[in-house]
């Protein structure tokens, strides 16, 4: 079941809409103003928002603004009376999926919906690992040009870090792919886990992993560096005990921007330091400034 939220301050509104929505299989919740809207957001996760942008105090601007920040936003479609055309593209440009123009056919309205989570779908996956579940490899090139112009224009730090799993080929060879497969997903939670909501986490290429750190000096992500490699090098991976070293481990590498160079002169940095710590005997973090 699709969870939606309804905002709007008519209570008769409120009411219709969530007659609609709950005769077209939707779990439905409904909230009257801004702050109560922001509030059941923050309490549960909602995959789409019907939010009227004529709430009083809090305005559906400011809702909008606010779930723009969140981590997994829910799809939003605002919801506007007869000639309010301007109000619904300012929305639109603030990020809303689309706009409903009040009153509205259930259908038409189910199917609007439908259409903005499927886009939102193919968004996601189109930037995804599917494995993991972190970013891909496409979305982190992306966002490395972006980090570095604004590291730049704002002269703030910026770091990578690079990670690679020590001789994984053989632990693939002694467990087989599947549990190989385990070992990525459980290390790409370990990586989320120890990550800020602002780091670019990504799978880099087959068991080699990339964070882009905004606003941290290469001190600072060589310490969080050593509480991942320390995390992974403490966690019982299911096979462990069928390869040579009996651990899984990481080789870490990291790098801060520095002078006038590209992002991608940091990244090669970066590969420079994982190279070494794998040269130094593995498990290990090497920093190049
Ligand atoms: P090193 O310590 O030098 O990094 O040794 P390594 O064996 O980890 O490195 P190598 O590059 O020789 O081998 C990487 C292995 O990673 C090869 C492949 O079996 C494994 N691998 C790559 N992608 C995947 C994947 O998607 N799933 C699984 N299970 N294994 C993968
Ligand atoms: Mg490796
Ligand atoms: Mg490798």
């Amino acid at each position: 079941m699709v969870k939606a939220l309804v905002v709007d301050d008519e209570a008769l509104l409120r009411e219709l809409f969530e007659q609609m929505l709950e005769s077209q299989g939707y779990d439905v919740a409904v909230a009257s103003n801004g702050e109560e809207a922001l509030d059941l957001l923050k309490a549960d996760q909602f995959e789409v928002v019907l939010l009227d942008l004529m709430l009083g105090p809090v305005s559906g601007f400011t809702v909008l603004e606010e779930i723009h920040q969140m981590y997994y936003p829910p799809v939003i479609l605002v919801m506007t009376g007869y000639g309010s055309t301007d109000v619904a593209i300012q929305a639109m440009k603030s990020g809303a999926a689309d706009f409903i123009m009040k009153p509205v056919d259930p259908d038409v309205l189910d199917i609007r919906i439908r259409k903005a989570l499927d886009e939102r779908r193919a968004q996601r996956l189109a930037i995804t690992d599917g494995l993991t579940s972190l970013y891909n490899r496409r979305y982190f090139e992306e966002r490395l040009e972006e980090e570095t112009r604004r590291a730049r224009r704002y002269s703030r730090p910026m770091s990578i870090m690079m990670l690679d799993i020590d001789f994984f080929k053989q632990f693939n060879d002694n467990n087989g792919h599947l549990k190989g497969d385990q070992v990525l997903r459980e290390i790409a939670q370990v990586l989320l886990r120890f990550s800020r909501e602002t780091d670019i986490v990504a799978r880099y290429g087959g068991e080699e992993f990339v964070m882009i750190l905004p606003e941290t000096d290469a001190h600072n992500s060589g310490l969080l560096a050593e509480r991942i490699r320390i995390s992974v090098d403490e966690t019982i991976f299911e096979g462990q005990e069928n390869i040579p070293s009996g651990n899984v481990t990481l080789s870490i590498g990291v790098s801060c921007l520095a002078g006038d160079e590209g992002g991608h002169d940091t990244l090669e940095r970066a590969d420079q330091a994982l190279y070494k710590s794998k040269q130094n005997g593995r498990n290990q973090t090497t920093i190049l400034e």
